[in-house]
């Protein structure tokens, strides 16, 4: 039998690491089971703009990431077809004072491990790496959850159980087995190249944002700025499950090289070698994420399009407005108590639900945007340049200013 105030996450990704961290903050005793044996590099780069570091910082992560991350100066928008910039969006150490916190593009790697080694330095969380969630049952305590640690099963009982366990989620599939991802239509290819391996013209400070016809491009620096990483968005009907099939570095070029993108992306693209695939799928909006003392964060409850850079900062923001709600009532300080812990996470799935579907819309429409073709693309960029690149930063501070 676990102790009282334990809670069990299912997943050690970035949602389930924050979601560990925010309620070991609360009082509560969390144990978060991760099936791989080690939490290794999934993707390459990650924006995380300041509603997602602003959460980070306040969970004691910035000395562990700020050396790590880069503050970029600017998104500058590209047009694929003249290889010339259309606008400008400025970020750097001014956007963060605005907002309260950095913009930082990082190497998932790097944040996977700065998570990690806060929550292995934290007494009251037991990070179990190699333990799959099975299964669950309503019991006394709550939740009865059943994982496999490598051949063993085994059994505990918590206050709660959160399914933090990606847009495959096991959780989900055992709560709402109808409510399955959808394939976009798209792919997204990815990759790194070393900074110094790009001639000097190619020199990033920023993000690139390049839009063309039915594809677009993000390029910023990490690691420091050794690293230059790549996602290219093109349409496909490739669909595998998973974060890591290789893709044909031929393949990419060719492609880009036939939409007659310009040379300057060309050079980009033609400077990857290897290159990883990731089918897009999208959890349909307004899904429901709780039922009784299980609930879906991250991924698990809106895995969505990643044209707003913001599928881990959603995730971020849900482990800080959970740990609050079930703080309130069952947390070391409650002011709720009497409270049941099914009332309390619906209450955390009603804060986020509006917010994350116009998140999601956002990410479908701007994907639309990116991919327009011909003389509405013309009108498209016409509209960008008038409209100016503060203006159009503007428009995301309803996402960047948000606080738990
Ligand atoms: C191309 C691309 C670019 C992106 N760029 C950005 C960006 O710039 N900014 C941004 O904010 N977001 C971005 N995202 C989105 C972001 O990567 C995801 O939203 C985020 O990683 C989701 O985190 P998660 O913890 O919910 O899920 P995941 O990262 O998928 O983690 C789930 C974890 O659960 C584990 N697991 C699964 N099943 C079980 C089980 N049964 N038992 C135990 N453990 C289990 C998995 O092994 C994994 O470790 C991007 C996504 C893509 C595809």
């Amino acid at each position: 039998m676990s102790a009282p105030r334990t809670i069990i996450v299912a997943g050690a990704g970035i949602g389930g690491l924050t979601t560990s961290l925010a309620l070991a903050a609360k009082g509560f005793r969390v144990i978060n089971l991760e099936k791989a044996e080690r939490l290794e590099e999934a993707g390459a780069g990650l924006q995380l703009s300041p509603n997602a570091s602003r959460v980070l910082i306040d969970l004691g992560l910035a000395g562990r990431l700020a050396q790590r991350a880069i503050v970029p100066d600017a998104v500058t928008v590209m047009s694929a077809r003249t290889g010339r910039a259309l606008v400008r969006l400025p970020l750097g150490d001014a956007a963060g004072a605005r907002a309260g916190a950095p913009y930082w593009v990082i190497h998932r790697a790097d944040l996977q491990a700065a998570l990690e080694a806060q929550v292995n330095a934290h007494p009251s969380i037991d990070l179990r790496l190699g333990c799959r969630f099975e299964d669950f049952a309503n019991d006394v305590h709550g939740v009865s959850i059943g994982h496999r640690c490598r051949a063993e099963r085994r059994q505990d009982s918590a206050l709660a159980l959160i399914g933090a366990d990606g847009i495959w989620s096991t959780v989900r599939g055992k709560l709402f087995p109808t409510a399955q991802p959808r394939f976009s239509g798209l792919i997204a290819w990815r990759g790194t190249v070393e900074a110094k391996a790009l001639p000097q013209r190619a020199a990033l400070a920023g993000v690139q944002l390049w839009m063309g016809p039915d594809a677009h491009l993000v390029v910023y620096p990490i690691s420091g700025g050794r690293l230059v990483n790549l996602v290219a968005i093109v349409a496909d009907d490739w669909r595998r499950e998973g974060w890591s099939a290789p893709g044909d570095a031929r393949d990419i070029q060719r492609r880009f090289a036939a939409a007659g993108w310009a040379s300057a992306a060309r050079l980009l693209i033609d400077s990857v070698e290897n290159w990883k695939r990731w089918a897009l799928f999208a959890m349909p909006d307004g899904g429901v994420w709780t039922a009784g003392s299980t609930a879906l964060l991250g991924d698990a409850a809106h895995g969505m399009l990643p044209f707003a850079a913001q599928g881990a900062g959603m995730a971020i923001e849900d482990a800080a407005v959970l740990a609050k709600c079930l703080g309130e009532s069952h947390g070391a300080d409650a002011s709720n108590a009497a409270l049941p812990v099914a009332a309390s996470l619906q209450r955390y799935a009603q804060a986020r639900s509006a917010r994350v579907a116009r998140v999601q819309r956002l990410a479908r429409q701007n994907g639309g945007i990116y991919h327009l073709k011909g003389p509405i693309a013309l009108a498209r960029d016409l509209a960008m340049q008038a409209l100016g690149g503060e203006r159009l930063l503007a428009r995301q501070n309803w996402i960047y200013d948000w606080r738990a």
